[in-house]
C-alpha cells in the first residue's frame, strides 16, 4: 500500500543543497521533489546508541532538514563497539551532545535539536508534537510502549527497530493507516524473561542492518515513494542471512487503537507495566537483600558463605566475584541446580544488576531455602563499588 508523502516541499534548494545532494537528485523517484521534502522533514531519534547512531547519521546525510536526538545518557566505553555516531574523545559526554557533533560534521546544513533528558510520560507528547516522523531506538520494553502509546494518540507514524545477538526486527507503526505496536505485542513480556543488549549482547553490525532498514523506511515516509512496512514486521536473522516479511494486522481487541480501547490516554507508570521483576521475585527480595558492602564485609570477617552467581557463562568469563561459584539462573529454576546449594552455608546469589538474582532467589526460597539473600545491583555494583579494577559490562 503506497501512502502520501509525509512532509510538504520546500520552497527551494540552495545551490550547495543541490550539489550535496547530486546523487539523490537524479533518483527519478526521489529527484528535487523527494529532495525538498526531506529538507522539510523534523524527525526525532529516540536513542542516540546501537540504532540511534546509524540511523542519525544516515538521515543526516540524506538531507533531513532537522533532526531532534533525545537521549539522557552519557557515553560509555563499552558504547564503542557498536555506536559509531560516537567516538573515543565522547567518553563521559551526553550522548545527544557527542551525536550532534558527529551530524555536524557529516552534514552541517541539519538542524540538531538536543533533548538531554529522559523521555517521561510528562514529555513526551510535547516533545514528539514537535516532529513529523519518530525513530524509534530504544532498548526497553517501558519506553517502547510509551514511544507507541504517545505515538498513536498523537496520530504520528514511527518506525520501529529492535536488536538481540544476531537477530533484528523493524517495522512502521502508524494507527491512521494500519497496526499499532500493541497489537503485534499486546502485552510486555514478562518480567526478567527477556533479557537487554546489556545482559544478552549484541553484534556491533546488527545494529546497521536495523538502523539502516530503519532510514530506508523513513525516506519513503517522507518522500511517499515505494511500499512502507506499515501492517509487515521485518524479521531478520544475521547468522542465516534471512530477512522474513511477516503480515500483522490491526487488532480489532487492541487496548489502544481498537474498537473499545481500554487505554486512552498514557499510563501513569510504564516501569511499573512491563514490571521489572515479578511479584514473586519482589516478594522474595522484600527483607532479603544485602548490599555489596555487606557483602565485602561478611567475607572479610570470615563469614561461611556460599556465593553463587546465577548469571551466563559468557559473563562469568567476563568479571566475577572473588569466592562466587557459577550456576546460571536457568539452572536453578528448572531445579536442575538446587543440589548444588548447601544446606549448612549462608547462600548469597548475585547476577549482573540484579534482576535476575531476585528471581533465582524466589525459586530457592519456594524450593526450602528460607535464608538466602541477594546483592543489590549485582556485580555492576560491586565494580562501581568495591573493586573497579574489575573489567565491566
Ligand atoms: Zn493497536
Amino acid at each position: 500500500m503506497a501512502l502520501p508523502p509525509l512532509v510538504e516541499p520546500a520552497a527551494e534548494l540552495s545551490v550547495d543543497e543541490i550539489r550535496r545532494y547530486s546523487r539523490h537528485l537524479i533518483i527519478p523517484d526521489v529527484g528535487m521533489d523527494g529532495q525538498k521534502r526531506l529538507k522539510n522533514a523534523k524527525v526525532l531519534a529516540v536513542g542516540a546508541g546501537g540504532l540511534g547512531s546509524p540511523t542519525l547519521l544516515y538521515l543526516a546525510a540524506a538531507g533531513v532538514g532537522t533532526l531532534g536526538i533525545i537521549d539522557f545518557d552519557t557515553v560509555d566505553e563499552s558504547n564503542l563497539q557498536r555506536q559509531i555516531i560516537h567516538g573515543v574523545s565522547d567518553v563521559g559526554t551526553p550522548k545527544a551532545e557527542s551525536a550532534a557533533r558527529s551530524i555536524a560534521e557529516v552534514n552541517p546544513l541539519v538542524n540538531v535539536v538536543i533533548h538531554n533528558t529522559a523521555l517521561d510520560r510528562d514529555n513526551v507528547k510535547e516533545i514528539f508534537s514537535q516532529y513529523d516522523l519518530i525513530v524509534d531506538g530504544t532498548d526497553n520494553f517501558a519506553t517502547r510502549y510509551m514511544v507507541n502509546d504517545a505515538a498513536v494518540l498523537l496520530g504520528k507514524p514511527y518506525v520501529w527497530g529492535s536488536i538481540y545477538r544476531f537477530d533484528g526486527q523493524a517495522s512502521v507503526f502508524w494507527e491512521e493507516h494500519g497496526p499499532c505496536y500493541r497489537c503485534l505485542y499486546p502485552e510486555p513480556p514478562p518480567p526478567g524473561m527477556v533479557p537487554s543488549c546489556a545482559e544478552g549482547g549484541v553484534l556491533g553490525v546488527l545494529c546497521a542492518s536495523i538502523g539502516s532498514i530503519q532510514v530506508n523506511e523513513a525516506i519513503k515516509l517522507i518522500t511517499g515513494i515505494g511500499e512502507p512496512l506499515v501492517g509487515r514486521l521485518m524479521v531478520y536473522d544475521a547468522l542465516e542471512m534471512e530477512y522474513r516479511k511477516i503480515k500483522v494486522r490491526k487488532d480489532p481487541n487492541c487496548a489502544l487503537c481498537g474498537e473499545n480501547p481500554t487505554v486512552t490516554d498514557l499510563l501513569e507508570d510504564y516501569e511499573d507495566f512491563c514490571g521489572a521483576v515479578s511479584d514473586e521475585a519482589q516478594e522474595a527480595v522484600h527483607g532479603s537483600t544485602i548490599t555489596v558492602r555487606e557483602l565485602k564485609d561478611w567475607q572479610d570477617s570470615g563469614k561461611d558463605i556460599f556465593l553463587a552467581d546465577v548469571r551466563e557463562p559468557a559473563e562469568w568469563e567476563i568479571n566475577r566475584i572473588p569466592g562466587a561459584v557459577l550456576i546460571p539462573k536457568g539452572e536453578i529454576l528448572s531445579g536442575e541446580a538446587l543440589s548444588k546449594f548447601p544446606q549448612d552455608k549462608q547462600i548469597v546469589l548475585h547476577c549482573k544488576s540484579g534482576v535476575r538474582s531476585a528471581e533465582a532467589l524466589a525459586a530457592l526460597k519456594a524450593a526450602g531455602f528460607k535464608d538466602a539473600v541477594h546483592v543489590q545491583g549485582g556485580i555492576v555494583s560491586w565494580v562501581n563499588t568495591i573493586d573497579p579494577s574489575l573489567p565491566s559490562y
